[in-house]
């Protein structure tokens, strides 16, 4: 799979969300990717690796285990 840049996403108007991984939770939760490009730069990957460390669940205080880009 290619790598793509937050910019690459918004460009394509895709849509990220990434998946928490606890069983009891499954909580997804929609990027705004306009928002990260500001935090982050526009450089910045926009792949599963990249972004998933930045995200932890609030209720569960685990990382999210999977990203769903739509
Ligand atoms: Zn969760």
């Amino acid at each position: 799979m290619p790598q793509k840049t937050l910019a690459d996403t918004l460009a394509a108007r895709e849509t990220l969300y990434v998946n928490c991984g606890h069983p009891m939770c499954c909580k997804s939760t929609k990027l705004d990717i306009a928002a990260l490009i500001e935090r982050l730069g526009p450089d910045h990957g926009s792949m599963h690796d990249d972004l998933v460390d930045l995200f932890g669940c609030s209720k569960w205080l685990t990382t999210p285990s999977s990203m769903t880009r739509t």
